[in-house]
């Protein structure tokens, strides 16, 4: 049973160094970013709390977030790679984009991937690649139903299908279906990031760090960290779950995630 966010306690808001955060449902409500949670952000970071966004969006996004919101560094398309700035550079720091594969791996499997698109696209004639595959920079994300009449199951399966048997991995989300090749995931990226820009064996250090989520996507990070946390809208999904988060905010999407930054700067003053 998961407690309410208000059961956090002291200590751990109190000896907090970061918070890693989903993205869409989490910050975002009903597809924007409020005024609250882009503040709550804000407030972290002025509290010299690092915060991470976690994100199945692409490499375009990702360098925009990167960029441009108050945060430390971001994990992109399911965890294929972390950007951050490196602030060492100079005032507006210089963008660092770190791979999981090398760049002659990514080569390879972007083409497999594409070739793999071709063949598929002479019995799939009406399947169309996702309006945002050129902001994309390892996965290729085949639209289903968001700007083209919606396919078949049949239609669906078959594609996942012909990846998965190609050997790359295939999944189906509400508009796209994303395929990649590798084995990477996002906790597996974001231990390189801890490793790499902090120094800190993500294992080792995790109950000093947070994770914010909503739905089961979020789930492999909800098992590994004690401090997870849902946003209310998780309720839908609560009884889905092998791995619920501890502790759930009374609010949705990022007022949710205001709140929980609320209560801990709360602790900190
Ligand atoms: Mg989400």
């Amino acid at each position: 049973m998961a407690k309410s966010i208000t059961e956090l306690s002291p200590e751990i808001c109190k000896n907090l160094k970061g918070v890693l955060a989903d993205i869409d449902d989490t910050i975002s409500l009903e597809g924007k970013i409020l005024p609250d949670a882009y503040s709550a952000m804000w407030k972290l970071k002025e509290a010299e709390i690092r915060m991470i966004p976690v994100t199945g969006r692409p490499a375009g996004w990702v360098d925009h977030i990167t960029r441009m919101w108050p945060v430390h560094a971001v994990v992109g398309e399911n965890g294929a790679f972390y950007f951050f700035l490196d602030e060492s550079c100079g005032r507006d720091g210089k963008l660092v984009r770190r791979f999981m594969q090398d760049e002659a791996v990514r080569e390879v499997n972007t083409k497999k991937l594409f070739e793999l698109y071709e063949k598929l696209k002479l019995t799939i004639p009406q399947m169309n690649l996702a309006s945002d595959q050129g902001y994309r920079a390892i996965d290729i994300a085949i639209d289903f139903c968001e700007d083209i009449p919606r396919l078949s199951d049949r239609a669906i399966a078959k594609i996942v299908e012909h990846y998965k048997k190609a050997g790359a991995q295939a999944k189906v989300s509400s508009i796209h279906i994303n395929a990649w090749f590798g084995s990477y995931n996002k906790y597996e990226c974001c231990r390189l990031l801890f490793k790499e820009l902090f120094q800190e064996p993500i294992d080792e250090v995790k109950e000093q760090y947070l994770y914010v989520g909503d739905s089961p996507n979020d789930e492999p990070f909800f098992a590994e960290f004690d401090n997870s946390v849902g946003v209310a809208n998780v309720h839908d999904f609560l009884d889905l779950m092998q791995s619920p988060p501890n502790y759930v905010c009374d609010k949705p999407g990022g007022l949710g995630f205001a709140e929980l930054v609320e209560h801990i700067l709360k602790h900190r003053s």
